[in-house]
């Protein structure tokens, strides 16, 4: 049985405790990355020479955040703090933007790592009743293992198959009576299709709960994927650099992820001043890893975009809670001077009930203009032969889009199945203005 919490102490401690538990492992931290040669100068430089130096939290706003760039020029080993011999396993970003970024763990950080998955599954009910089937990529991803591990602690029966093969996905979820699934929200999209192909309806399956996360995705999305199943959705949020899934995570409210606070330190900052930002405003995540002995990470700017929901879950837990992440801060498309998030576009569509289960953003240059192109898959049904249903639905999708905004995009509509699908994170957006 799911235990109300996995690990009481932790997750409901008080703020107080809790605060003074990150001081004390950020010191540990602090201590770990004066063995490396990337942070030992970096530290030294602002007065930090030994972990004592650290005397309050406050102190954490002394020290230079840590970027993307950092992690690649301090490639392959500058930012390793243990023993390689005590290393056992080592992961890398799926280089959604560039070269990959390459973590390290020891069997300790592994443990831990594990402890906060646990946390989390068991925060959405899953137990040893539950059928596992993971549909993340296995590999140097961390969806794959990261959640595997997660999954095995809690008990549950893990079918660690992997992406893509719909039909192998099916079966294997109708054999073992799968209850929980593990996937990007684009794929269970796709998958849905495909139930739809075979003429098996879902809810004949065993199927009860998801967990989405590793792109961006709107509660429209959300709501649209358990009405089809028939299931729970919970949110899941991670990256490699701080390990990966199991940074936060949505309990059974579902209603904001909470972020493990005994395992990071979180901050919320303006994305032009890298100040910090009020509990409810929106800004870039930053995060410290408090428990990584091989590799540790001082304020790292994930380029993630959420904020902080004020006040408490009636969960029971202590750990704050983040909003759904709008996109990374380099998603941003600039479209004839008029700034547009990829998640803006996908609000308004997915709120929309004659829209499938895909779409794509194409932007192209017109002359010297800019040129938005949303295309929309749409449900099997409004393919009839009369067209001006169809032309009624182009225009008020386009209609919404130009209200939300402000570009007035060009529409066009498919049939479902005709848009790419990806195995992994789903790639919404062609900009064929970067093309040289
Ligand atoms: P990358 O995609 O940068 O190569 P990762 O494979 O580590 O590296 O993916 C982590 C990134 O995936 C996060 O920084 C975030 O942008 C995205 N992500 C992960 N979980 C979620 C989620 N629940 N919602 C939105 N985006 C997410
Ligand atoms: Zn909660």
């Amino acid at each position: 049985m799911a235990k109300r919490f996995w690990d009481e102490a932790a997750e409901t401690m008080a703020r107080p405790e809790l605060e003074a538990l990150q001081l004390e492992r950020l010191r540990e931290a602090v201590g770990q990355a004066l063995k490396t040669s990337f942070y030992k100068p970096r530290l030294e430089g602002i007065g930090i020479s030994s972990p004592g130096d650290v005397r309050s939290l406050a102190d954490l706003a002394r020290i230079p955040f840590t970027t993307k760039d950092d992690l690649r020029r301090a490639f392959p080993y500058g930012m390793l703090a243990a023993d390689r011999r005590d290393v056992v396993r080592m992961h890398a970003s799926s280089g959604t933007t560039g070269i990959p970024t390459v973590i390290y763990l020891t069997a300790g950080d592994v443990a831990r790592w594990t402890g906060f998955l646990a946390r989390s599954l068991n925060a959405t009910g899953a137990d040893s009743n539950d059928v596992f089937q993971n549909m993340m990529t296995y590999g140097l991803f961390t969806g794959g293992l990261g959640m595997h591990y997660g999954a095995e602690k809690v008990g549950m029966m893990v079918i660690p198959v992997g992406p893509g093969n719909a039909s192998r996905q099916l079966k294997l979820m109708k054999d073992f009576g799968t209850t929980t699934v593990h996937a990007t929200p684009s794929y269970l999209l796709h998958l849905h299709s495909k139930l739809a192909e075979e003429g098996i309806d879902p809810r004949d399956l065993e199927l009860k709960r998801a967990f989405c996360g590793a792109e961006p995705y709107s509660e429209d999305t959300r709501r649209k994927i358990e009405a089809l199943y028939g299931i729970e959705v919970f949110n899941s949020y991670g990256l490699s650099e701080m390990n990966g899934p199991g940074v936060a995570f949505e309990c059974e409210r579902r209603d904001g992820m909470h972020l493990w606070e005994d395992g990071y330190i979180l901050e919320i900052v303006d994305r032009d001043s890298l100040e910090g930002v009020k509990d409810g405003a929106m800004g870039e995540i930053v995060l410290t890893i408090l428990c990584r002995e091989a590799m540790p990470i001082l304020r790292y700017r994930t380029r993630d975009l959420s904020s902080v929901y004020p006040g408490e879950c009636p969960c029971g837990r202590t750990h704050r809670r983040i909003a759904r992440i709008m996109g990374r801060t380099d998603d941003m498309l600039i479209i004839n001077g008029i700034n547009v998030f990829p998640s803006q576009i996908e609000e308004v569509i997915m709120a929309m009930p004659e829209v499938g289960n895909n779409y794509l953003i194409l932007v192209e240059k017109d002359g010297a203009l800019d040129r938005l192109t949303v295309k929309v898959e749409i449900g099997p049904l409004a393919f009839a032969d009369d067209s001006r249903p169809l032309n009624a639905l182009r225009d008020r999708i386009r209609d919404r889009l130009q209200a939300s905004i402000s570009i007035n995009p060009r529409v066009e509509l498919h049939e479902p199945g005709m848009l790419p699908v990806s195995e992994g994170k789903a790639k919404r957006v062609v900009d064929e203005r970067t093309r040289i």
